[in-house]
């Protein structure tokens, strides 16, 4: 338990900021930049991975969050994409089973209450950092207690020596005891942040790597973490150590994507609605071609072909008398202000 036979991406709202603000040698021009959650799809129910944003967005979060989320981010949020939305409408009638957290930053965990799992996994160092939030609102302001703080907190310790199982370059634990979903220390971005290895139903495999790493091109090592990561990390040596674990971890794994929470390129995948990331092959299903896959055709299902190269992934919709989006020198795809859906 959990019998998991796809990984489902939906974003809870698109900032729209300069390129160089999440990726070092990135360029002026706008990116949607989106918060992803994801929806592990399993026989027994769903699993909810981060809580994106509540149906309030960032609003009521005070004023100097506000500031930073809608006026520098500007966050481009409709209270439909909502986590708990998101996934009612992608679960329908079967039960969530349980949600898992990267970390509890407020983009991360603000819809957790009104998805209203009953249970909340993350990492126990995550935790202890996080409910001693009078001291964490003087410093940072980065946690939202409310989002979290009366919610079926589960803290797992994922330094236990019966919990290194999945790779000596990572601490995990298996959270149902059956391998199907492992949360993986990833600290750095904050104090106890984690990602989660997911083994579908055929044994395939998907790295949700959080914050950390903004975008796909950064695991492989082609661009390095912008101005924002780095002035928001929590410990930035331990954060670059992390990224040098998780690039050798993808050169070692080519056949497990590695998909963090911001990535631009899965945003445009799932600008229209959720898409699927990674989906189990039926029994019997022939096995898929060694190598490299080529980029699948968006927005058609199925599973996406990642580490990503930037380029083939359509943009997000623009109005018909908009211009057509332009690519940054970085490949990156770039879209002027005026083309994001209207904030709320
Ligand atoms: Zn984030």
């Amino acid at each position: 338990m959990p019998t998991i036979r796809a990984v489902h991406a939906f974003h809870c709202g698109l900032f729209r900021a300069p390129g160089l603000l999440f990726t070092r040698g990135g360029g002026l021009a706008t990116e949607f930049v989106p918060v992803l959650c994801f929806g592990l799809e399993a026989d027994e129910g769903w699993v909810l991975v981060d809580g994106g944003f509540g149906s309030a967005g960032v609003s009521g979060l005070g004023r100097v969050r506000s500031f930073a989320f809608g006026r520098l981010g500007r966050l481009a949020f409709r209270p439909s994409w909502g986590a708990a939305a998101r996934l009612r409408a992608l679960r329908g009638e079967k039960p969530l089973l349980a949600a898992v957290v990267t970390h509890l930053d407020i983009d991360h965990a603000g819809g957790l209450r009104e998805a209203a799992p009953p249970r909340v996994f993350l990492s126990a160092e995550e935790w202890e950092e996080a409910k001693a939030p009078a001291w964490l609102e003087a410093r940072v302001g980065r946690y939202q207690p409310l989002d979290y703080l009366d919610l079926p907190m589960r803290p797992v310790d994922t330094t236990a020596r019966e919990a290194r199982d999945i790779s000596p370059l990572f601490a995990a634990a298996d959270l149902f005891g059956d391998g199907s979903v492992r949360l993986v220390l990833l600290a750095g971005h904050s104090a106890g942040h984690a990602g989660v290895l997911v083994r579908l139903a055929d044994g395939s495999r998907v790295l949700l790597c959080g914050d950390a790493a903004f975008s796909a091109d950064v695991v492989t090592g082609a661009a390095q973490p912008g101005l924002f990561p780095r002035a928001v990390a929590y410990d930035r040596t331990r954060m670059f150590e992390t990224l040098e674990r998780l690039r050798s971890f993808a050169r070692l794994h080519p056949d497990v994507p590695v998909v963090p929470s911001h990535d631009p390129l899965v945003g445009a995948r799932a600008a229209d609605g959720p898409a699927v990331i990674a989906r189990a092959k039926a029994p019997g299903a022939p096995a898929a071609a060694p190598g490299p896959q080529p980029p699948a055709p968006s927005p058609a299902p199925g599973p996406l072909p990642l580490p990503l190269a930037r380029s083939p992934i359509a943009p997000p919709p623009v109005p018909a008398a908009a211009p057509a989006p332009a690519t940054t020198g970085s490949g990156r795809l770039a879209t002027p202000s005026d083309e994001a859906p209207e904030p709320t």
